[in-house]
C-alpha cells in the first residue's frame, strides 16, 4: 500500500511517436496525485528491424520528449531503453529505477488501455513486487469493464498494486497526430509548440 513516508517517483513508458498533452496531463495528474518527487519519460527503444510496424527513430521520440518537458521541473527523460540495443522490457527498466533509487516506491503510469497488456507482460508478477501501478483512463474506455473483467484475473496482492484515475478527457492519441500530419491538417494545441515545431523542422509523418 501506498506509504506516505518515503519517497515516490514515476515512470512514464511509451513509443512518444510523438509525445503529446494525453501523456503530459496524465503524468502531471498522477504527480500531484500520488506525491511523486520526479516523472522519469522513457521512450521506447528502436525495434528490431523485422517489426512491421514502423516506428520514427528513437533519437527523434527521444528529442521531442526532451522538447516537451522542458517547462515542468518535475518531468525528466530518460535515455535508458533508447540505448538499449534490441527489445526492452519494461520489467528491466523499472529494475534499473529500483536499483538506482532503492529509497523511492516507483509508481509506472500508463493509459487504461495498455494496462490490459500487462496481463501478458514479460515478467509480470516480479514486475508487480518491484512497483506500483496508475493506470490513467482515456475517453472511450469502460473502467468498470476493466475493473471487473481484465484485471479479475491477477492476484488480490497484485491487484492492490494498481490503481486505475480517471485525467480529464484527453482523446490525443499519437496515431491520431501522425494522420493529421500527413493529411496536412493542424496539430497546433494537441502537443507542446516545440514538438510541433520539430515535427515540420524534420518533415516526420509526411507520407508514412
Ligand atoms: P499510438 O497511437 O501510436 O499508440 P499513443 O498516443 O497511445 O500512441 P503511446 O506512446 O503508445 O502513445 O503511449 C504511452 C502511454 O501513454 C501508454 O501507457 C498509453 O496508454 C498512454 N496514453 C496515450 N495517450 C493517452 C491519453 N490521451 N491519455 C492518457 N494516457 C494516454
Ligand atoms: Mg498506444
Amino acid at each position: 500500500m501506498e506509504n506516505t513516508e518515503r519517497k515516490a517517483l514515476g515512470i512514464m513508458g511509451g513509443t512518444f511517436d510523438p509525445i503529446h498533452y494525453g501523456h503530459l496531463v496524465t503524468a502531471e495528474v498522477v504527480r500531484s496525485e500520488f506525491n511523486l518527487e520526479k516523472v522519469y519519460f522513457v521512450p521506447s527503444g528502436n525495434p528490431p528491424h523485422k517489426d512491421p510496424v514502423k516506428v520514427t527513430d528513437s533519437q527523434h521520440r527521444y528529442l521531442m520528449t526532451i522538447l516537451a518537458i522542458t517547462t515542468n521541473k518535475y518531468f525528466e527523460a530518460s535515455s535508458i531503453e533508447v540505448d538499449r540495443i534490441g527489445k526492452s522490457y519494461t520489467y528491466d527498466t523499472v529494475k534499473y529505477f529500483k536499483e538506482n533509487y532503492p529509497e523511492y516506491d516507483i509508481y509506472f503510469i500508463t493509459g487504461a488501455d495498455a494496462i490490459k497488456e500487462i496481463l501478458t507482460w514479460h515478467r509480470v508478477e516480479e514486475l508487480l513486487d518491484l512497483c506500483y501501478f496508475v493506470a490513467a483512463t482515456r475517453p472511450g474506455y469502460d473502467l468498470e469493464d476493466l475493473k471487473k473483467k481484465e484485471l479479475k484475473v491477477l492476484p488480490k496482492a497484485y491487484l492492490e498494486r494498481i490503481t486505475i484515475i480517471e485525467v480529464p478527457a484527453m482523446a490525443i492519441s499519437s496515431t491520431g497526430i501522425r494522420k493529421r500530419v500527413r493529411e496536412g491538417k493542424p496539430i497546433k494545441y494537441l502537443l507542446p509548440e516545440a514538438v510541433e515545431h520539430y515535427i515540420y523542422k524534420k518533415g516526420l509523418y509526411i507520407g508514412k
